[in-house]
């Protein structure tokens, strides 16, 4: 079956097309500017067939990003399926699924109002989510439409995990709660974590630390989330790109008297204006921080130095909340590619039994470890892989249709 995964934000749509009887990817690109002048890119992953890069293609909707997908896709010459109908299902990332949805499902009436009801507490994804869901209905009717959520992994965590300590009323009334996000790379890396270091998936402790622009880390118990980072919304936890992550709530109050803002404004400092690139005055990206640090900028250093020291203090937090801890991940475009972020950070593991094997860690490639031959606790690297996940569940689904 050929599975069209599509993750669409408020301006753009991500797509990538997979062959799931090989899990091999056939195309991917992405539309950005919908409603403004509309770019388009197309990537066939097929020898001998030409990229598109194209600016000014019309897209006032998501709509007409997804029609321009689809032609693209069937193209006689550069397309890498014969027509639309070789699309089995579409599978769509959604950002919050709230305490609605604790697995992926398939997207019908019942389905499109508990989105709608998600909507207060994904306000920036959900709504642009449903966009590209409601889009793809209508270019491809007939076609089963599969939601997966990124919240959906974290709904194992036990009460004491996603309780605030606020007036409990605010959760009964409001479902004012931790939730979690990056649940569908998480998941990935509970599953291939298990299966690479072998032995009984239901023994296992695992520390899964997704670090990218945004990063999280989660705590997995016996292949289920027992803990995570984020909260309420992808702003807690670790500091990351722009977020400032968790801070003592009073910050808001202080900054805003201080500077004559409203919170309105000190939400929108704390997502885009934080992180590293606040503190750094440099970049939200690590390579430029790296760059920046070396050539002696002290904050780029400091920034960085942070986000080691938080990281390694949340994987400590998740040894104690699992009473152990047998396997340490590190994921995404930091946690992948970064030599240097996973040394500084386990500096910090020592007391748990965690040894980095410098070389190893300097080497590239797919799933690997990186500790020692000896180390009790083993540091892997595993490349996420969200899209596999998302057109797994969306085959599962349609096969149990
Ligand atoms: P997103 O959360 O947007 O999916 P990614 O997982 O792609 O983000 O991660 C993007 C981050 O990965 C950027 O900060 C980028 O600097 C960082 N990154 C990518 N390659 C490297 C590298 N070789 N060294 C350090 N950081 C890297």
């Amino acid at each position: 079956m050929k599975i069209l995964i599509i993750n669409a934000g408020s301006s753009s749509l991500k797509y990538q097309l997979m062959d799931m009887d090989s899990e091999t990817v056939m195309a991917k690109g992405l539309c950005e500017r919908i409603g403004i002048d509309g770019k388009f890119t197309y990537k066939p992953q097929i020898e001998g067939k030409a990229k598109i890069d194209a600016a000014d293609v019309p897209m006032p909707t998501h709509a007409e990003a997804i029609k321009a997908t689809l032609d693209a896709l069937v193209d006689p010459q550069n397309g890498v399926i014969a027509s639309m109908s070789e699309i089995g299902a579409c599978g769509h990332r959604v950002l919050h699924g709230g305490m609605e949805f604790t697995q992926s499902c398939l997207v019908d009436d019942k389905c499109i109002a508990a989105i709608k009801k998600c909507f207060p507490l994904g306000p920036l994804h959900n709504p642009a989510n449903l966009t590209g869901i409601l889009a793809c209905q209508d270019v491809m009717p007939g076609v089963p439409q599969i939601a997966v959520f990124d919240t959906a992994f974290h709904q194992t965590m036990p009460e004491k995990a996603y309780i605030y300590a606020l007036p409990y009323e605010y959760f009964e009334k409001y479902q004012c709660r931790r939730y979690g996000f990056h649940g569908t790379s998480h998941r990935y890396i509970a599953r291939h974590a298990a299966e690479f270091m072998g032995g009984d998936p239901a023994k296992l402790k695992i520390i899964s630390c997704h670090l990218g622009n945004g990063s999280s880390l989660c705590a997995i118990d016996g292949g289920k989330c027992v803990d995570t980072s984020m909260g309420l919304t992808p702003l807690a936890g670790v500091p990351m790109g722009t977020r400032c992550g968790s801070v003592d709530p009073s910050v808001i109050k202080y900054i805003c008297d201080q500077e004559g803002i409203t919170y309105d404004d000190m939400d929108t400092i704390m997502n885009k204006k934080s992180g590293v690139l606040g503190v750094s005055g440099v970049s939200s990206d690590f390579r430029d921080l790296g760059d920046a640090a070396e050539q002696g900028n002290k904050r780029a250093q400091l920034a960085l130095d942070i986000f080691h020291y938080e990281v390694a203090k949340t994987i400590g937090a998740y040894a104690a909340a699992m009473n152990g801890v047998d396997g340490i991940v590190f994921t995404a475009g930091i946690g992948e590619n970064s030599p240097y972020t996973r040394a500084e950070i386990c500096k910090y593991l020592g007391y748990l039994g965690a040894e980095l094997d410098p070389e190893l860690n300097a080497l590239r490639g797919d799933n690997r470890y990186i500790s020692t031959a000896d180390s009790r606790v083993k540091l892997m690297v595993i490349p996420t892989n969200e899209e596999l996940v998302i057109a797994r569940d969306t085959v599962d689904i349609v096969n149990s249709l």
